[in-house]
């Protein structure tokens, strides 16, 4: 978990709920120190007491809603400590994680040792899967079709359809749910099942503790027996090279013995530096599944799955107000949804149209320099004007070189300026499926690097989607 990326995560949060000024004047000022991963304490360090009452008093269930949902855990305590007070943080710098690679039938919980109970709590905390995290409460559209129908895919038959899985897509866009949903439910289906849940830099971690404490055989023979290995932002892999070794080894064995091996990300295989090619080559050995930005009726769709568990029933045109003007990210609207729901119970209002607009701090009509929504067929006007093939050429199976050279900006254009999934894309375009698009996408990104006449070309054509 890179905490202080879950911080910044908080802080544009917050920025967009709250205003910056709350942001610029208190919590920017505050430290996220630590994630007492098994206790589910955070230690925040602000500069001064004057700081740190203030938060206590104000902020504290902010902290606490958002915290819970960016670390996905469903209880959590704030420790806030100002910057002067002497402060030993959690126990567990004080003791090394080795313990965690002992195998569990080994360690024997008694009351009087504390250390031997947090031991048991270390030993079994990879597996952890959060029970909130269900395929029944995530919402399926056309961003993350491709993604949950080979997830399902794989909990009917681990090992066999698509080993392994990638699943790729930008922060907030419910990669890590989509990962916990396949564990509960392989879970169910398999109960003698080894499942383990990893993200990547626990993973790394854990194998630094292992070479430290002389133990690498230990943390392999561990790997080695599980059925289903989840593992969360393998991007976070990168750059680490023993870990990657180990767990290219780890990788192959599994592979080897048919066990299902899930990987998410957010970056594309092809696109992550610092990964050795070898393993970069295995990630992508499966299906690769990106997950892209929900379309509008999908994120009222979402915010109505979670209305239905509001006491108070809420109005379709507040859903779909806060679907339409809170950031596209799902981790940020529903972070909006709640500050809304919040800011009602604590006043004691109704969840009206008005309240609404005003706790998020939007204007009550659509603002007029709101972003035009750019449309395929914009794009593809565009690219005939630009290189003169019409829509027809494009959708043609012909690889005469200009028109494969249009047909690829296109994808790249309707890839970035669209909401559009890659399957969609291909559609429209006719394409076989969607790693055409992807290809394309990555030809153009890599081209723009390369030649600088090119990259002007697609910014002016992209300012001119944009400007009408
Ligand atoms: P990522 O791992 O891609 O950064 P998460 O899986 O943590 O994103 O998702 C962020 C939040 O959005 C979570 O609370 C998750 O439950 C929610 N979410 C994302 N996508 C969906 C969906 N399709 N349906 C319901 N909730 C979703
Ligand atoms: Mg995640």
């Amino acid at each position: 978990m890179n905490i202080q990326r879950v911080w910044q995560d908080f802080l544009m949060i917050v920025t967009e709920e709250a205003g910056s000024r709350v942001v610029e004047t208190w919590l920017k000022a505050v430290t996220f120190k630590e994630w007492d991963d098994i206790n589910y304490i955070a230690y925040l360090v602000a500069p001064n007491t004057f700081v740190k009452d203030w938060i206590n008093t104000k902020y504290l269930t902010l902290l606490e809603t958002h915290l819970k949902r960016l670390l996905h855990v469903t209880q959590l305590k704030i420790v806030l400590v100002d910057h002067d007070a002497p402060q030993p943080l959690s126990p567990r710098n004080a003791s090394p994680e080795v313990i965690s690679l002992l195998p569990q039938a080994k360690v024997t919980p008694t009351a009087e040792r504390p250390s031997a109970s947090h031991a048991v709590a270390r030993a079994s905390r990879h597996i952890t899967l959060t029970d909130q995290y269900t395929f029944s409460n995530f919402v399926i559209g056309p961003h993350n079709q491709l993604a949950y129908a080979a997830a399902q895919a794989v909990c009917k038959q681990p090992g066999a359809a698509y080993n392994p899985l990638f699943i790729y897509g930008a922060s907030g866009l419910g990669k890590t749910h989509l990962l916990h949903a396949i564990g509960n439910e392989t879970r169910a289906n398999h109960k003698r099942a080894s499942i383990v849940y990893q993200p990547a830099d626990r993973f790394v971690s854990e194998f630094i503790q292992a070479i430290r404490f002389d133990k690498v055989q230990l943390f392999k023979d561990k790997y080695k027996n599980v059925d289903v290995l989840l593992v969360d932002d393998i991007q976070s892999i990168a750059g680490k090279d023993q870990t990657q070794e180990a767990f290219f080894h780890i990788f192959n064995t599994l592979y080897e013995n048919n066990k299902q091996i899930i990987f998410t990300s957010d970056t594309y295989p092809r696109e992550m530096t610092g990964i050795t090619a070898r393993l970069r080559s295995r990630l992508e050995w499966g299906l690769v599944a990106d997950i892209g930005v929900p379309t509008i009726e999908t994120r009222i769709a979402i915010l109505a799955r979670k209305a239905d568990s509001s006491p108070h029933p809420i109005e379709q045109k507040v859903l779909e107000f806060i679907a339409a003007h809170a950031p596209s990210n799902v981790r940020q609207l529903e972070g909006a949804f709640i500050r809304v729901m919040a800011f009602a119970s604590l006043t004691g209002q109704s969840v009206s149209l008005e309240l609404a607009q005003k706790v998020l701090g939007l204007p009550p009509s659509p603002e007029p320099q709101r972003a035009r929504v750019i449309t395929f067929d914009m794009v593809t006007d565009l690219i005939e004007k630009e290189y003169g093939y019409s829509l027809a050429q494009l959708r043609s199976p012909s690889r005469h070189k200009g028109m494969s050279f249009a047909r690829q900006v296109a994808m790249y254009l309707m890839k970035r300026n669209t909401a559009e999934p890659l399957t969609e894309i291909a559609r429209h375009l006719r394409r076989s499926d969607h790693t055409t698009v992807m290809h394309a996408v990555q030809k153009i990104e890599h081209a723009v690097t390369q030649d600088l006449n090119l990259k002007n070309d697609i910014e002016r054509l992209e300012e001119r989607l944009k400007q009408g």
